[in-house]
């Protein structure tokens, strides 16, 4: 049954409503407004009768508002006005105000008319303002919490260690430091991550997104990652690509080294394996493993703060905090983030960015060191001739000039003849010469501070090896930790665009 409603009774609904109602025809002139507007905009009704509608919008808006009625009028149907925006209503004595609108569109014998419902917003507006504002506050008071506390953990951690080289031949007390060092292990953990997460949330970090290669971002995880991969005895393969994205490289590299952390916690045999493909204006990079899997039923919950699955009887070893990062890092990128998975089968998770065209030089840097080298001169001491050759032969394999020397005296005879781009030297030399003595005097020679890296079997000797523009290996040291110290040092100090 339909009814056909009177003027008079259509009218005292509107007179009845809450919000400020205001009637307008097909050429945008007001016909009908409710005692409401007074209340809304200070305007009495009779004011406004025959005006623009455009009367009662701030004046920057009203030259653009004939379009928006014609649109409308093309699509008449129910619906907010400018949906997501915050939208401005003008008071009779000037000032704005957030206003919500609802618009609804009526047949009347004098053609077709629009009903626009206005409700001030204001005291919602500034709620969510201050809401929004407490929120932030928090982030920040537990950004720097977090970031306070973790002076003193790191002193903690440091006092544990002493006394756990002091502990002498009890193996009992070892033990409880050991467990304490656990305990000191997670409490940093945690607190890094919060302070990651609340930084994010205090809009305090600005992305620095600029055109690079993927392939420098994948090099640098593939040294941090590596030997976790190794420890678990699972297979790490990330592949080369001279693909180029547009991104904070920084923040793309913790969010797929939070990928790849998980990946590697959650897989027990298999491999890990980061890929990245051009998908039209897109580079997606997936991080893929053959652990154990996330339940369909748990995918959409992941990205939850403190959100775990349920593995049973087995402990979580995460903190939970681990993709609410990768959630917020992708949000501030800008970057897509997508996951599949198989129960007992593994999980790849996907991150799409914009694709860029690099300079082939620039490009062809992330594919590894070899190539994009060609021009590097490597300068390698080590008094044991067999390694230093060996790792001469690897250098030259990969693209570069290699010298080799046996001691400070050769070296300074080597660098005589071509400068190098980079000193790779055995800490620990012949007699009490050690490579921090080498490469100063090199660096005398040839008066500029060629970066080094100093390979050494005891970190705990290094009292004296604070050289600057250095990298510290650990012997045994692996290939891709050294080429990757090399193109650091070649990126840092621009040798590889010669
Ligand atoms: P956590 O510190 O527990 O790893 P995250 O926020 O990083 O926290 O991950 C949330 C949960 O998602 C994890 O507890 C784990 O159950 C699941 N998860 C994340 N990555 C993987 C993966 N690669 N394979 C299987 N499960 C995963």
């Amino acid at each position: 049954m339909t009814i056909k409603l009177s003027d008079e009774l259509s009218k005292n609904l509107l007179e009845l409503g809450p919000d400020a109602t205001v009637v307008v025809d097909g050429r945008g002139t007001i016909v009908f407004v409710n005692a409401q507007v007074a209340r809304t905009f200070g305007y009495s009704p009779g004011d406004l009768m025959g005006e623009p509608v455009e009367a009662l919008l701030p004046e920057r808006f009203r030259a653009g508002h004939g379009e928006h009625r014609a649109r409308f009028a093309l699509q008449p149907r129910p619906r907010a006005m400018g949906e997501g925006l915050t939208l401005f209503g003008r008071h009779k004595d000037g000032h704005e105000f957030p206003v919500e609108i609802s618009l609804s569109p009526v047949q009347s014998d004098a053609g077709p008319l629009v009903v626009a419902a206005v409700r001030d917003a204001t005291v919602r507006h500034d709620t969510e303002q201050g809401l929004l504002e407490a929120n932030r506050a928090k982030s920040r008071l537990l950004a720097a919490a977090s970031h306070d506390l973790r002076q003193p953990v790191q002193a903690l951690t440091l006092l544990n260690q002493a006394a756990l080289r002091h502990a002498g031949p009890n193996a009992r007390l070892a033990d409880i430091l050991r467990q304490q060092q656990r305990a000191l292990d997670t409490i940093s953990q945690l607190l890094a991550s919060v302070l990651d997460v609340s930084k994010l949330d205090s809009g305090a970090l600005q992305p620095a997104v600029v055109d690079c290669g993927i392939g420098d971002v994948l090099d640098r995880l593939r040294s941090d990652f590596q030997p976790l991969a190794d420890e678990k005895g699972l297979r790490l393969v990330i592949e080369p690509t001279a693909e180029a994205g547009r991104t904070d490289p920084e923040l793309l590299r913790r969010l797929l080294g939070n990928l790849l952390s998980n990946a590697i916690r959650y897989t027990a045999t298999g491999r890990v394996q980061v890929t990245s493909e051009a998908q039209g204006r897109e580079v997606a990079i997936t991080v893929r493993d053959t652990g154990i899997g996330i339940p369909t039923d748990e995918v959409g919950k992941i990205f939850e703060e403190f959100y775990q699955v349920d593995h049973g009887s087995q402990r979580p070893e995460g903190l939970g905090l681990g993709l609410s990062i990768v959630k917020r890092l992708a949000h501030l990128l800008g970057h897509g983030i997508g996951v599949e998975s198989v129960v007992g089968q593994g999980t790849a998770f996907t991150v799409t960015l914009p694709r860029v065209a690099l300079a082939a030089t620039l490009a062809q840097a992330g594919a590894g060191a070899a190539a994009a080298n060609a021009k590097g001169t490597i300068l390698i001491v080590d008094d044991e001739l067999a390694v230093a050759h060996a790792t001469s032969l690897l250098l030259e394999l990969e693209g570069f000039d290699v010298q080799v020397a046996n001691g400070k005296e050769e070296a300074l005879e080597r660098v005589a003849r071509a400068v190098p781009d980079v000193i790779i030297s055995d800490y620990h030399l012949r007699g009490l010469e050690t490579g921090a003595d080498v490469v100063a005097a090199v660096r005398v020679r040839v008066g500029s501070s060629v970066p080094a890296i100093f390979v050494t079997g005891d970190t705990s000797k290094l009292g004296g090896a604070n050289v600057g523009n250095s990298i510290l290996l650990n012997k045994p040291t692996k290939v891709d930790e050294l080429l990757s110290a090399i193109q650091r040092h070649l990126a840092a100090n621009g040798a590889a665009a010669r």
